[in-house]
């Protein structure tokens, strides 16, 4: 299983190479193996790669916006029909089961390709009528945009960033998490092939310290991270002391609320995709799954009977529905939240082992788990595990879990399930989340704005929203009679 790509970076409409580089093992999360080796990038490939990018990017800037959106809509019909190759890196470099990246990873890219090619021509400035004089204001690109992207969705991530930027007649570079380097080549690979001009999005490898020199550099307008609150933290200090634009998508430990009058199988259908979908590595994971008291017994029993029911083995087997974390520490980070929610006094309900299966003995696993009987003080509802742990949560009243599902610092996402519609709005309207659910959980349409309140992050991705992040707005004022001067 070899997936070497022609080189580690893609700068200027090609692949480079720098050995001098640290050495970057890219390994196959369901057996350990070793499936591709790349070279972090140097200061000199940094350098090429922004150099590059602010080259290209007033031309890019001064073309009409439908005429940049032609290029993003070829791009993403190219994504679409390799998708089957696409999601087969994307399984290799995860090892997110081939069910899945089937359907949200190149797929979820091309959408985000197909809707700013067509919204960027509707997003314009403002007309400003002052009484005779008047004035516009005008959506101006950045100049040259930085994305740096985490390991669980590489290369939705590295479209959900670029295609919004591009859009908008930015130029781009991006730096994928180190764990994933692989589909945002082919990403770039793609790009060029749709006739993207040279230079306007640009690859680079490495670990933080990369991820760092990009954002301080003085050709860099502006950065888009999607990781943890402590890396966000950094960046936007870092962002901050350059005085750049600044977006983090960040983590989260999302309340998910279950009314006694919901729908339960369609509840429980929701609690699952939003704590085991991606082997429970997703930023908006409803992970404190709050029960009314009174449904919370049948809850748990059909949540049990239908999460032992779940599939987990080879990630390329099309009926296999969960396969392994992304990394060995990844996968003693969550072992270790297993024994804190056991020595904290959760029940265990299911899960909570590392299974070995045949073939895999060297693949991260861990079982998909639900906890009971879990208190708002204990770690496993507190912290952000990042694996496919959840904690069952009771409560009583209306106001009792808003006041408790709003007690963490996180504010990334949420989700109601409940038949009484007034009451999914009203909850909502108080819950302190950046993206809310009501009787669905983790879907993220790319017409939909998505990001965090409160430590989650600041900005939002997506919707029309995120092509002002990616942009700056100029006023003018225009007189339209003589200037009054007392001099
Ligand atoms: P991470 O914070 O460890 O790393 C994220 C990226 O930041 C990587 O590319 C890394 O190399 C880079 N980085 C690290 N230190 C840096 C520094 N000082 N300066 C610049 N760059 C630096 O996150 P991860 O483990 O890759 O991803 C998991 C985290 O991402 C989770 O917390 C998850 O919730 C979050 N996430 C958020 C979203 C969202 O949209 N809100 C989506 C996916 C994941």
């Amino acid at each position: 299983m070899n997936v070497q790509p022609k080189a580690s970076h893609y700068i200027n409409g090609r692949f480079v190479e720098d050995e001098g580089g640290s050495v970057l093992d890219v390994i196959y999360p369901a057996t350990g193996e070793m499936i591709a080796k790349l070279h972090a990038a140097t200061p000199n490939i940094v350098e090429l790669a922004l150099e590059a990018a602010r080259t290209a990017q007033g031309e890019w800037a001064r073309l009409k916006p439908v005429e940049r959106g032609r290029i993003l809509r070829r791009a993403a019909d190219l994504l679409r029909e390799r998708n089957a190759d696409l999601s087969r890196i994307e399984t290799l470099d995860t090892g997110k089961p081939i069910q899945e990246t089937l359907v949200a990873d190149a797929a979820s890219a091309a959408d985000a390709l197909e809707f700013f090619a067509g919204a960027v021509a509707a997003f314009n400035g403002e007309f400003v009528d002052l009484g005779g004089p008047f004035g516009y204001t005008r959506r101006e690109p950045l100049g040259v945009c930085v994305g740096i992207g985490a390991w669980n969705y590489p290369i939705q991530i590295a479209a959900w960033k670029s295609g919004p930027a591009l859009a908008m007649g930015n130029a781009f570079v991006f730096k994928p998490s180190e764990n994933t380097p692989l589909s945002a080549l082919a990403l770039a690979e793609i790009y060029t092939e749709a006739g993207l001009p040279d230079g306007l999005f640009n690859v680079v490898q490495g670990f933080g310290d990369v991820g760092a020199a990009l954002v301080s550099h003085p050709v860099t307008a502006k950065v888009s991270l999607t990781g943890s609150v402590p890396t966000g933290k950094k960046v936007m200090g870092l962002a901050g002391s350059h005085m750049k634009h600044a977006t983090m998508e960040l983590g989260g430990k999302s309340p998910l609320i279950v009314f006694e009058d919901a729908d339960l199988e369609n509840a429980i259908g929701g609690a699952m995709l939003g704590n085991f979908y991606s082997s429970g590595q997703v930023c908006s994971n409803g992970t404190r799954v709050f029960v009314q008291r009174n449904v919370h017994d049948r809850f748990v029993s059909r949540l049990v009977e239908r999460t032992k029911a779940i599939r987990m083995g080879d990630p390329l087997d099309p009926d296999v529905q969960m396969g392994p974390l992304m990394n060995k520490s990844q996968h003693a980070k969550v072992m270790d939240y297993i024994a804190a929610g056991k020595s904290e006094g959760a029940t265990l309900a299911t899960g909570g082992n590392a299974p070995t299966m045949q073939g895999f003995e060297n693949g991260f696993f861990v079982e998909p788990t639900v906890f009971t009987g879990v208190t708002d003080e204990m770690r496993i509802a507190r912290e952000e595990i990042f694996g496919p742990v959840m904690s069952v949560l009771a409560f009583d009243t209306e106001d009792e879990v808003v006041t408790r599902a709003n007690n963490t610092e996180f504010g990334l996402a949420a989700g109601v399930f409940t038949r009484d519609l007034s009451r999914g709005h009203r909850v909502v309207g108080q819950l302190q989340a950046g993206t809310c659910w009501i009787n669905a959980y983790n879907l993220t349409p790319v017409e939909l704005p998505f990001g965090g309140a409160k430590a989650s992050g600041i900005g939002r991705e997506n919707g029309l929203a995120v092509l002002g992040h990616y942009s700056q707005l100029k006023s003018v004022y225009v007189e339209t009679g003589d200037v009054q001067s007392p001099y």
